[in-house]
């Protein structure tokens, strides 16, 4: 069965179901419990189920011979003349080929928060303006840079060429990346291009306390008034000797006007922790006082607690560290959720291992 979507063409051959965006690129292939995800880079990524959920990066062999299957697929089942010709033209190498997203993002994307993996992304900004925070490698790889107008307008028409079509299945705007909404008056001109090019399109975007500080309600509005809806912060915990030794500049309770000001200002809030971090010996403090600390916070049913089980990244500072992990990482993140969920927040988690764009 094939359904027509103005944003995707979906066929449905009982246990496998292909999803192809209006580029006719496969997007979503699932198989017998096996579901691959491509990246707009081309990569293919395979979740599957065994005990835990498992994950794993095709390696290009192995991708091209999937991405065959799925277009002998596509050639024997899918019979709207159009669809068929916008998946038809590709071929298993082109799906592979990274060329046209390099062009996109000389800087790849490093992360995004669970609910913007569909969102468009634009990098205001490249890298992070602190990027020593102990347990962080997203952007090790470049310097913090922001691009002046021509150049951020000259990135929109090359991210709107590498998506095409497939822009319909796509649904607001990340502003990329580690901490673009530092910038100040900077700013202003790159959130009317992206107001202009994506008009109505909620804006998107991660803060850190230590960037969001020094700004007032005002600047929060005027922002708002060009779009920008959700504030994902990167708060990872309300116990403040932990984020000292996360090297987390700021002070766990400076979220509290922070959050409010936010809120003030009409925009939603997402906050991010990180259950785990410090290992066992922080992880009663780091409950514990992050559970007060977001009961005091102004959150209502508009915001998320995002609670992310906390992945030690080999080579950072934090690895170095040599701390203890938790016996049950999952247990602990279930019982926060649970505190949480008592407390009437939305809670959601964050698995930076499921990172796909
Ligand atoms: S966690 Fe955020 S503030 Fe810290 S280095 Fe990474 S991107 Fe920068």
């Amino acid at each position: 069965m094939e359904l027509l979507r103005p944003e995707a063409t979906v066929l449905s051959l009982g246990e496998r179901v292909l999803s192809f965006d209006r580029e006719g690129r496969p997007y979503h292939y699932f198989r017998q419990g096996l579901t691959y995800k491509r990246a707009l880079d081309g990569s293919l990524h395979l979740r599957y189920r065994e005990g835990a959920r498992r994950r794993r990066r095709l390696g290009e062999e192995e991708a091209l011979a999937v991405y065959g299957e799925i277009l002998g697929l596509a050639e024997a089942h899918l019979r709207d003349p159009e669809r068929r010709a916008e998946v038809l033209r590709w071929t298993p190498e082109a799906l592979w080929d990274p060329t046209p997203y390099r062009r996109a993002y000389p800087w790849p994307v490093s992360i995004l928060p669970p609910d913007a993996y569909l969102s468009v992304v634009l990098q205001a900004t490249t890298g992070c303006t602190w990027n020593r925070c102990a347990f962080c490698s997203f952007y090790q790889d470049r310097p913090f840079q922001k691009r002046s107008p021509s150049a951020f307008q000259e990135h929109v028409e090359r991210v709107l060429e590498l998506l095409g079509r497939g822009r319909l299945l796509r649904r607001g705007v990340f502003l990329g990346d580690g901490n673009a909404l530092a910038l100040g008056e900077p700013l202003l001109p790159l959130m009317e291009t992206v107001q202009r090019t994506f008009p109505g399109e909620p804006v998107l975007g991660f803060l850190d306390l230590f960037t969001g500080m020094k700004k007032e309600v005002s600047w929060w509005a005027r922002l708002g008034a060009l779009g920008l809806r959700r504030v994902y912060l990167g708060l990872e915990t309300g116990h403040a000797p932990l984020l000292a030794l996360l090297n987390k500049p700021g002070h766990p309770r400076e979220a509290l006007s922070l959050v409010s000001a936010l809120k003030e200002a009409g925009l939603s809030v997402g906050v991010i922790l990180m259950v785990g971090a410090g290992g066992a010996a922080y992880a009663e403090a780091h409950r514990r006082e992050s559970l007060w600390l977001l009961a005091e916070l102004p959150l209502d049913r508009e915001d998320v607690v995002y609670l992310s089980p906390f992945q030690e990244q080999p080579g950072t500072p934090y690895a170095a560290l040599g701390l203890e992990g938790l016996p049950d990482l999952e247990a602990e993140l279930a019982a926060w959720a649970e505190a949480l969920r008592r407390m009437g927040l939305r809670v959601a988690r964050y698995d930076i291992r499921e990172f796909l764009y």
